[in-house]
């Protein structure tokens, strides 16, 4: 069963003639616990229909060979198992950075156009379901597509898979703070954070034809991981190596195993040498695994834990959503920004700056604090910063830039590239928190004005920086 707050119809009423239910997945790359799946397989039994996923690949904006590895190793795997079940799966590429044509021609079948190749023969989807994506250009595929089926007479319906609370749910209006937002949640945590199961049985989809078959797969794989393709930017540094293993699979042993250390989750969530974290962000950012199922889990297990945890991933994660879907601007300065925090920096702007950096120096950790380069080092090496020192980046960024603008597009845009979360509601709002969103003012300091500040003091009361500026230095 799907929660009825999780789905919307962008267009129709009813579904139409066609010979088979279409999933184009986008943020839920996950066969297993994905509400926008379980809803394609239910509608798919209730028409008597064989279910196809459509994956779209495309020049994501600031994606890199390394984000593209990790999803596409992901995507191998999703792609397998659901196949297993009898359901077909295409792996297409769009020509340019919208997958919007390619998906509408898709359901269109031979109506459609375009968008086939040779050897796929299926006719128009008799309806189209899409999961749900938080940021601008995902919510504006989302529409666009609508639109080109409304035109058609298909039914588009987004199913919100990656939120425990679904986001409309929540709240339709932008969130002060954590506290505002938690008030309408935490309620309707237990109640949303549920399997997502589907025990019918439905057509298989081989008589579609559509499984273009390993070879082609394989070679559109191989395109974008490789670092020198033209569609993407290539590697965001010589060897990053991530030190996490892809895939649905492996982020469910990691968290198993993250479940084992929740009783220590509050008291070592700060200590970037311990392994006090979960490390389940870059799963999550490309919907490897349900955060409904992750709350779950840690919910069940209990313990001192478990409430610090579902704090960071059901609240402090859906504020990030809530930012990015009632803030369209999210990484426009002057719309990410509160508008008391702008002020108090544009007062500041005048103070005497006791560093400053460029963009080149940043991004080659190449700055006089050891720890801030370590912190950088981590990130451009594994793709991760741990959260603590991930404020500190951010607020030391804002201190060395010429400008809180200049400061607030470097932080995006080494966050982006670099990190292998990134291109994330959660980094959009990581930044904007260093700038003083979901936070409040805090007494008057140089450079900062009223935004929180934060120094080398802070790191030594917390943890050993010296052995982690040895780490990564
Ligand atoms: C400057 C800056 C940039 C950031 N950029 C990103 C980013 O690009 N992608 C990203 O996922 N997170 C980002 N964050 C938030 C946070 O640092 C990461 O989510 C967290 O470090 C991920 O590690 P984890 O999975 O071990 O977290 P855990 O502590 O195990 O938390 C579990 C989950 O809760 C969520 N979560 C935890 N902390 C936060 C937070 N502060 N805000 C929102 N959600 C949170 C994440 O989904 C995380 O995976 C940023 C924070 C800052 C200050």
């Amino acid at each position: 069963m799907v929660e009825p707050e999780r789905i919307a119809t962008l267009t129709g009423a009813g579904p139409a003639r066609g010979s088979h239910v279409l999933y184009w997945m986008q943020h839920s790359q996950r066969a297993i616990d994905n509400p926008a799946l379980t809803f394609a397989l239910t509608e798919a039994q209730r028409l008597d229909l064989p279910l196809l996923v459509l994956f779209v690949l495309l020049d994501y904006p600031a994606a890199t060979a390394v984000h593209y590895r990790f999803m596409l190793a992901g995507l191998r795997e999703t792609a397998g198992a659901l196949r297993a079940r009898g359901i077909g799966f295409a792996l297409k590429r769009a020509p340019a950075g919208d997958p919007v044509p390619l998906v509408a021609a898709w359901a269109g079948g031979k109506q459609g156009g375009g968008g086939r190749e040779n050897g796929d023969r299926h006719d128009q989807s008799a309806l189209v379901v899409c999961d749900r994506g938080y940021l601008r250009h995902e919510e504006a595929w989302r529409l666009a597509l609508a639109e080109r089926l409304a035109v058609l007479g298909i039914p588009l319906l987004r199913v919100d898979a990656d939120t425990v609370v679904p986001a409309d749910a929540a709240s339709l209006k932008l969130e002060w703070s954590a506290a505002t937002l938690r008030r309408k949640i935490e309620g309707a945590i237990h109640h949303y954070a549920q399997p997502s199961v589907f025990r019918g049985k439905i057509r298989d989809a081989a008589s579609l034809g559509v499984d273009q078959g390993a070879n082609k797969e394989d070679s559109l794989f191989e395109a974008y991981a490789k670092p020198e393709d033209p569609a993407h930017r290539g590697d965001p540094s010589p060897g990053q190596q991530p030190s996490l293993r892809p895939g649905s699979a492996a982020a469910r042993v990691a968290f198993k195993s993250f479940l084992d250390r929740l009783d220590r989750y509050e008291g070592d969530r700060n200590d970037p040498n311990l392994e006090g974290t979960s490390g389940m962000s870059p799963y999550l950012h490309f919907g490897q695994i349900s955060c409904a199922a992750m709350a779950r889990s840690a919910l069940e297990r209990g313990g001192p834990g478990a409430a610090a945890f579902v704090e960071q991933l059901v609240v402090r994660r859906e504020l990030a959503i809530n930012l990015c879907l009632r803030e369209p601007n999210y990484d426009v300065y002057d719309h990410a920004v509160p508008e008391w925090a702008r002020r108090s920096l544009a007062q500041a702007a005048g103070d005497r700056r006791p560093w400053i950096h460029g963009r080149e120096t940043l991004e080659a950790a190449a700055t006089h604090d050891p720890y801030w380069n370590a912190a950088q080092n981590q990130l451009i090496r594994t793709g991760i910063i741990h959260n603590y020192m991930r404020m500190y980046w951010g607020k030391k960024i804002i201190e060395w830039s010429a400008s809180p603008e200049e400061a607030f597009a470097t932080a995006l845009s080494l966050n982006d590239r670099y990190a292998l979360d990134g291109r994330d509601p959660n980094g959009y709002a990581g930044v904007a928190w260093c700038f003083g969103r979901h936070d409040r003012p805090w007494s008057r300091r140089t450079v900062f004005g009223c935004i929180r500040y934060m120094n080398e003091g802070g790191l030594k009361r917390k943890f050993d920086r010296e052995a982690y500026a040895r780490r990564w230095s």
